[in-house]
């Protein structure tokens, strides 16, 4: 008979976010486990996590998402994993309230990642709503972005603001003058392990930008050793195969803490990153900034 193991829950509300917001991850934790609680299995309970961070309006995911530089436009990426075999994602996913759910179902398609219109198009044909609302929130982050693109202070580390001007691809033209994500990781009773990750991209981006989020071994891992989420600058993570990277030590016997410490370490000081992570017996979390999160345990 298999071991039963302690059922963990961890979650983050991205680098770079505010502790002030731990409420909302320590609330989608206890959502987590009450899935574990009512039957479901390690996935469930990851995708339940992230649905309670995606609707609470404060982190950049779901009805928080950044607004793309149009002011309009919101553009979502998403993904799942577990240990048993699922994978799913979607990217550059837009009118959708729930991309963690759309992702959900994208892994009991044929396919791994659908993106832009035919994710869209997807999550209509399985059942998800159209959704756009924009609350002040968002418009007011938006407001201050604006502001900062404006100005010389870079509105992502080491890049002019100027080259979102000269790259721009949007419909209407720029309206100025010159990031924090979700994610759960869980470990199950049954020792299963499961991720899931949502975010409204990083900001400033073009239409059409994905980050690491929804790319497998970048943004997400799980697998029999444990899973790992990551939130930070996706064009560093993906260079680094953050995800994979962290999970790969955690496998070859790293102590946990030590592992997401050395994966928060691959990224230069200046770059925002944050990793949480479970494994057989613990859990970890860490981020060279203030980054919202919670663990809980059953
Ligand atoms: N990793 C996300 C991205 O680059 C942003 C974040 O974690 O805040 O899209």
């Amino acid at each position: 008979m298999t071991k039963q193991l302690q059922a963990t829950v961890v979650t983050h509300g991205g680098a770079g976010g505010s502790r002030d917001q731990d409420d909302g991850c320590v609330f989608a934790a206890r959502a987590g486990l009450d899935r574990l609680a009512g039957g479901g299995g390690a996935l469930d309970a990851a995708v339940a996590a992230v649905v309670a961070l995606e609707d609470d309006g404060r982190y950049n995911a779901g009805s928080g998402s950044v607004l793309c530089l149009d002011g309009h436009t919101v553009e979502m990426d998403a993904a799942v994993m577990d240990s048993q075999g699922a994978l799913g994602a979607v990217a550059c996913l837009q009118r959708a309230k729930n991309p963690v759910l759309v992702a959900q179902a994208v892994a009991r398609t044929p396919h791994w990642l659908l993106a832009g219109e035919g994710a869209e198009r997807f999550a209509r044909t399985a059942g998800f709503a159209i959704h756009h609302e924009i609350s002040e929130r968002q418009r007011a982050k938006h407001a201050r972005l604006m502001a900062t693109l404006g100005g010389q202070e870079p509105a992502t580390p080491g890049i002019a603001n100027r080259a979102f001007k000269d790259y721009w691809n949007y419909d209407t033209p720029p309206a100025f003058t010159p990031c924090d994500t979700v994610g759960a990781v869980v470990r199950d009773g049954a020792g299963n392990f499961a991720v899931a990750c949502s975010t409204g991209g990083s900001a400033p981006s073009l239409l059409g930008r994905v980050g690491d989020t929804p790319i497998i071994g970048s943004g997400f891992y799980a697998g029999a050793d444990g899973a790992v989420a990551i939130t930070g600058i996706g064009e560093h993570i993906v260079r680094h195969l953050l995800a994979y990277t962290v999970y790969g030590w955690i496998a070859g016997g790293m102590a946990i803490g030590e592992a997401v410490r050395r994966g928060v370490g691959l990224l230069p000081q200046e770059i925002d990153v944050g990793i949480i992570a479970v494994d057989r017996t613990g859990a970890a979390m860490h981020s060279n900034r203030e980054m919202p999160c919670a663990e809980e345990r059953a």
